[in-house]
């Protein structure tokens, strides 16, 4: 392969660097292009994610660009169902596992559809989590085997149309989780005649990890105390629903990243499964909620970005400890309800983002100018930057800071002019990279210095917005692996932050995966104008798809959906392509109509004709650009390129 001309740059050290075998599933890798390519089967059919980029934008969708990895998606409904098969086997457990997917994880219909129908030989349903999921759920589970869990607040509309599924044979099953439902669902059960799937929601005890373990514990919003459930059971014995009440289920949160919390809560939980039969309630199921973790970064460790346990050793710890519980208590063992989301759909989706500009933060000038007279603090600085020798690292960046900080409110006081400033600027920067290149081939280094590598770091501006595209990074600082799909086979030299195109300095992607903690910098490819440069936020399928919301009025991004096709060239096909919201659809949310905004324009373009601001012909003209703007998509339009000519043949 072609390696890097200048360096001894390897396409094994991007591999390392970027730690694409750490949290790629060993499912990506690099091509002789250096392209980074993905291998959505594990079968060896590889697709080059610049390939596919380049087939979607001649079709018009350029990045940002979701690419849905259809196939992924298959096989990850089959991994988890066949983990729980394998463990139910190993450990001769009697129940069965019926999982479902908690459609909140991902609604767009292409994936519950995709999942629904990789989930057909296993029975998997699904989990809505709100009325009009509800409403998606009942609509694409046309079966009466698989169950369908009805989570969250529930009025009385939402609890008719649970029931109403009853009716149609479907295994809906109406999951308490405030005391104040148990009423309305016995009041509208009579009303209605039908015979109700009942579920409870446990607050346990035990505690989740990570950045959602408020989910369980005393303060959580969901669940029923051991009172609440005690009252409950009563209230459905009273009823004559003894029979109704078949599922038991706990959520101790998302993202669990450490298994010993999991396993404690299976326990409490069957505990509590075991002690409901014993009062005569003929239970059936225990579903375990979410909590299926993704290695974002890749550590296998109990880091809240990654996990220390794979899904196998879950459905083992699950089952084990269910059985044995079920044992003890001389119960028999119940089917096995899970509703993982993030670990099914994270993977399969991946953004694409285009770098549009480079901000270097912190110019300097590598000279200082020469001046007769130069303020005391602007020659201690230089003297600062001349003793590496004398003075350590650190005590060289307090002493720079502490001239920088006086240099500022001596200009502020009027004692120092524009230029002294911007040479004071400039020296204190000078000092900051020099620590920072001392500090490379330290071990340890202190907090303060590390920071430096974020601080002196470029800024990449990349065409997408973080509040749409990445909000679980900007609201909870989550980690997501990124990288370039392409320039693999060339040395990334240049340390960078991201940001995006909002206009809110909030909008930026500021720590990056690592093996140990993160990273405040990311080492990228020098930024060419003349060619567009790619980078791929992986397993961003989870959440991110249906959190992102409308600031700076971006919206959504244009997607495809990729099928692997060992018959195309590409070894790849686009199956669907999805355009990203156009200008007129996004102001349609917020109330504005493009008609409506193109006529007040003409208005005003008419009056300034008539005071002779603005010729006829050019009022004309910005008349069209603006309607023209109005049906343009919301990010930025990637810039013509001079087209490579052919060479002469
Ligand atoms: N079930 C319930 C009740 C949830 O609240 C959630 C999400 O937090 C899930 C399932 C999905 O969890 P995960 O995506 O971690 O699998």
């Amino acid at each position: 392969m072609k390696e890097s001309k200048h360096t001894t740059w390897t396409k094994a050290k991007a591999v390392e660097y970027y730690g694409i075998n750490r949290w790629g599933r060993s499912q990506f890798s690099i091509s002789k292009d250096g392209h980074l390519c993905v291998d959505p089967l594990s079968d060896g059919q590889r697709i080059d994610l610049f390939e596919v980029v380049r087939e979607a934008t001649a079709i018009g969708l350029q990045p940002p660009l979701t690419i849905r990895l259809q196939d992924m998606l298959h096989q990850r409904v089959f991994q988890l169902n066949q983990a729980f098969e394998k463990a139910i086997e190993d450990e001769r457990y009697k129940g069965r596992y019926r999982g479902v997917f908690p459609i909140k994880v991902n609604q767009l219909k292409e994936v519950v559809e995709e999942i629904l129908d990789a989930g057909k030989p296993f029975q998997f349903g699904l989990e809505a989590g709100s009325k009009p999921e509800l409403l998606i759920a009942m609509a694409m589970l046309d079966s009466n085997e698989p169950l369908l869990l009805c989570n969250g607040y529930k009025d009385e509309e939402y609890i008719r149309l649970a029931l109403m599924g009853r009716r149609l044979g479907r295994q809906v099953i109406l999951v308490i989780e405030q005391l104040s439902e148990v009423d309305t669902i016995l009041r509208l059960t009579k009303k209605l005649n039908v015979e109700p799937m009942i579920g409870i929601r446990l607050k346990l005890n035990s505690q989740g990890e990570g950045k959602w373990a408020t989910s369980a514990g005393d303060n959580a919003k969901f669940g029923l105390s051991t009172m609440e459930v005690v009252s409950t059971c009563k209230k459905l014995k009273k009823a004559g629903l003894t029979d109704a009440l078949q599922l038991i289920h706990f959520h101790i949160g998302s993202q669990v990243p450490n298994i010993l919390p999991i396993k404690q809560a299976v326990t409490e939980a069957t505990r509590f499964y075991c002690e409901i039969s014993k009062l005569g309630f003929p239970l059936k199921y225990l579903d375990v909620g979410g909590g299926l973790g993704i290695d974002y970064d890749g550590s296998k460790s109990n880091f809240e970005s990654s996990m220390n346990y794979s899904m196998e050793v879950y459905a083992r710890d699950v089952v084990f400890n269910i059985k044995s519980v079920c044992e003890s208590a001389s119960i028999p063992p119940p089917d096995i309800v899970s509703e993982s989301g993030r670990a099914i759909v994270a993977p399969h989706s991946i953004l694409i983002t285009e770098v549009v500009d480079r901000i270097a933060k912190v110019e300097t000038s590598p000279k200082p100018p020469r001046r007769k007279h130069r303020h005391q603090s602007i020659t201690d600085l230089l003297y600062i930057l001349n003793s590496k020798e004398r003075y350590g690292g650190l005590e060289r960046f307090h002493d720079a800071q502490q001239k920088k900080e006086e240099i500022q409110s001596l200009f502020s006081l009027g004692f120092l002019d524009l230029e002294s400033r911007a040479e004071a600027e400039s020296l204190y920067w000078q000092i900051c990279k020099d620590i920072q290149q001392s500090c490379l081939n330290q071990g340890y280094i202190p907090e303060e210095l590390a920071e430096l590598n974020g601080l002196l770091a470029e800024q990449y501006v990349c065409n997408f917005s973080v509040f749409q595209s990445l909000l679980d990074h900007w609201a909870l600082k989550q980690l997501f692996p990124i990288m370039p799909i392409h320039r693999l086979d060339e040395e990334p030299t240049v340390a960078t932050t991201l940001v995006d195109i909002t206009c809110d300095s909030d909008g930026k992607i500021s720590e990056y995966i690592d093996l140990e903690d993160v990273r405040h910098s990311l080492l990228l490819h020098e930024f060419k104008r003349s060619a567009p440069y790619y980078l791929g936020i992986f397993l961003v399928g989870a959440y991110q798809d249906i959190l992102g919301d409308l600031h700076n009025l971006f919206g959504r991004v244009n997607e495809v959906h990729v099928y692997v096709d060992r018959d195309e060239e590409n070894g790849f096909y686009i199956e669907e392509s999805i355009s990203g919201f156009s200008t007129d659809e996004v102001l349609n949310f917020i109330q504005y109509k493009g008609t409506e905004l193109s006529r007040r324009m003409k208005q005003q373009i008419d009056q300034a004709t008539k005071n002779n601001q603005l010729r006829a012909r050019e009022g004309v003209r910005l008349l069209s650009e603006y309607t023209e703007l109005l049906k343009a998509k919301t990010y930025l339009t990637p810039k013509a390129r001079p087209r490579k000519r052919k060479p002469a043949t």
